[in-house]
């Protein structure tokens, strides 16, 4: 077995070590070690544990003419990830433990990441039957979380229970917080432009009364609540008035509500349409500092890939949905680190720690310390590049296309197996072991 020595790499908290990975453990961490083994020189780089996506579509069963397991954990792969969470709005849809089973296995068989399916809440995401949670739970993918993302677990009593039953085995309910008699034939974020522009809107309270709901529904239950992609700043003040109150509820943002505000629409390009929509830049805002001052607890990508055919059409018909695996750690790093908002411990957090403790995850998003599984990310923290074409992602709905972001992904380690070096993703047949 090849022992890899990672030299002069940096950690969070600032210390300059070298890292020895030898049988897919780090074996050693310190500032002198024995020269020996393979090197690879770490000079200017940070060792982040591998990130962690909680909220990702891989597309495969049903629509691997958008992504497959494959393409979408070498993407992840080349974003700095060593976990995705594969969300259940596949086709069929991933409400059984045979269907959460087989992704499971699809992802074992990838081999890039380590791809853990979420369970969808009710079958068929039809919003009218619990889909079967334990037996999901129970399966060989042991699954903790379960999300009817894409629609909104919008039946009160229904949400009540699937929050009462998962709490039986820790589980953990993931709400995509959307009023659908709020939001019928919603297009973009409501206010001036979307008049301007003729498109229906899509308001704030949308999001905010059913967090409210969700949160509430938590604090009697006792249960774990995770809300998707907070997308306004009113979800913000909800989510910090449950969490002031005790309420176990934890909160994600995306790297394009970050980044990207609702003027992009200007032109009907619909490669900014995405649900939730593309908000204000007082709500960017908002949620940036949510991630600072913690009411945000993660980053999560929402990677979101649709053939061309389902973009470049009329925006009223185009799909809603972005890619997001590739380019998240260089977005957040630009919107969070480089604007002096957090550190980079706390980058660790919400790439990182933080998604794998919500997952319950082993051997996932841990410090990085000796006798830990060797998932690890190299990051350049200097290095601007401009988002090209180039990409591991079936689909190229990208919405970053052509911007200059800082800070860029240089080697991913999956337990203990380079899977990406310089950036570019290896096969599987020239890893080193
Ligand atoms: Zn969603
Ligand atoms: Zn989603």
């Amino acid at each position: 077995m090849t022992e890899i020595l990672l030299t002069n790499a940096e950690l969070a908290d600032g210390r300059l070590v070298h890292i020895r990975i030898s049988g897919g453990l780090i074996t050693e961490i310190g500032p002198e070690l024995e020269i020996a083994g393979e090197i690879i020189d770490c000079t200017g780089l940070i060792a982040f544990p591998g990130f962690v996506d909680l909220h990702t579509h891989l597309r495969e069963p049903g629509s691997e003419n958008s992504e497959t397991v494959l393409t979408g954990s070498r993407a992840a792969a080349k974003g700095g990830y060593t976990a995705v969470h594969a969300m259940a709005n596949t086709n069929p849809v991933a409400d059984t433990a045979a269907v959460v089973e087989q992704i499971h296995r699809l992802g074992i068989e990838a081999g890039y990441v380590e791809v853990q399916p979420i369970g969808a809440v009710t079958v068929a995401l039809a919003g009218e039957r619990m889909a079967e949670l334990g037996l999901m739970n129970k399966s060989k993918a042991n699954v903790t979380i379960f999300s009817d993302d894409g629609r909104c677990v919008s039946n009160s009593l229904l949400m009540q229970r699937a929050l009462e039953y998962v709490k039986g085995f820790d589980g953990v309910i993931a709400q995509h917080a959307q009023d659908p008699q709020l939001t019928n034939n919603s297009q973009m974020n409501a206010g001036d432009l979307a008049l301007r522009l003729g498109l229906t809107g899509w308001p704030e309270v949308a999001e905010s009364s059913i967090i409210a709901r969700d949160c509430l529904l938590a604090e009697q239950t006792g249960s774990k609540l995770h809300i998707c992609h907070l997308s306004t700043a009113s979800a913000v003040d909800v989510i910090r008035w449950a969490k002031g109150r005790g309420i176990n509820v934890t909160a994600e943002v995306t790297p394009h509500h970050l980044l990207l505000t609702e003027d992009l629409l200007e032109g009907y390009n619909s490669i900014y349409k995405v649900n939730p929509p593309l908000r204000s830049a007082a709500d960017v805002q908002a949620l940036r500092l949510a991630v600072a001052d913690g009411t945000i607890d993660i980053i999560a990508t929402d990677h979101a890939p649709h053939p061309a055919e389902n973009k470049e059409c009329e925006f009223g018909q185009a799909a809603f949905g972005m890619v997001g695996l590739e380019t998240a750690a260089s977005v957040a790093y630009s919107t969070l680190v480089t604007t002096g908002l957090i550190n980079h411990a706390r980058f660790q957090q919400v790439m990182s720690e933080a998604p794998a403790r919500i997952s319950g995850m082993q051997n996932q998003g841990c410090e990085l310390a000796p006798g830990t599984v060797a998932n690890l990310t190299l990051f350049d923290p200097k290095v601007n590049y401009t988002v090209d074409l180039e990409s591991e992602s079936k689909s190229s709905n990208n919405p970053f296309l052509g911007l200059t972001l800082q800070g860029k992904v240089v080697h991913t380690f999956f337990r203990g197996i380079q899977t990406v070096r310089d950036s570019k993703v290896l096969n599987m047949g020239e890893v080193v072991a």
